[in-house]
């Protein structure tokens, strides 16, 4: 795919566009490439994703059966945080794919897409672990596991990666749920 929409154009080398099962109840959404995912052309393949595969994994959630993508889909200099023009500038993508893809659940990982989907400024600390209603979608705003990276105890009640993996098993009963039922279960929305 060739897209040079906004600025990010100029300088990725792939164009991330997502990865998974194209028919997921269940979709997560992150910020943007990093670098190795930049070089590989697929999402959350570097540290961070490998710490998300293995939240997955703990929780009972196989990647291949999710479908995982970012806001914008090149790689911002840096990793710094897309730009609201540059979110703005690849939403139409972002919304195809949701629209193709049809998620019961989405969950957003980070500041970024949490601000940008749900037009907050809120904090993700607020706002994580809470169901919010967007457009008949169940949305999930959870730590960015980049941000996970910095703690080493997943134990520690409290400490992000504690609530992390709260989150994570919750998101988990409800797409259970939503396969049994096509229903989430006792669900309260923000
Ligand atoms: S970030 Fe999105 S809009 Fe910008 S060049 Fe890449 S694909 Fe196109």
């Amino acid at each position: 795919m060739v897209c040079s929409g906004c600025v990010l154009g100029s300088t990725r080398n792939s164009v991330v566009f997502g990865d998974g099962n194209e028919s997921a109840s269940l979709m997560f959404i992150g910020e943007g490439p990093g670098e190795n995912e930049d070089e590989q052309g697929l999402p959350f393949v570097g540290k961070a994703g490998q710490l998300l595969t293995q939240i997955l994994n703990a929780a009972g959630i196989d990647r291949k059966d999710v479908y995982i993508t970012n806001i914008v889909k090149c790689r911002p200099p840096g990793n710094r945080a897309p730009l609201p023009e540059e979110s703005a500038a690849c939403d139409p993508i972002l919304q195809t794919q949701i629209l193709l893809i049809r998620p019961a659940i989405i969950v957003l990982l980070g500041s970024s897409p949490t601000k940008w989907l749900l037009k907050t400024t809120e904090g993700i600390s607020k706002l994580r672990g809470r169901w919010f209603n967007w457009r008949g979608v169940a949305v999930m705003p959870m730590f960015h596991p980049s941000y996970l990276l910095r703690f080493a105890d997943a134990k520690k009640q409290g400490s992000p990666k504690h609530l992390s993996w709260i989150d994570i098993q919750e998101v988990k009963r409800q797409w259970e749920s939503v396969k049994a039922t096509g229903e989430l279960e006792g669900v309260r929305f923000d």
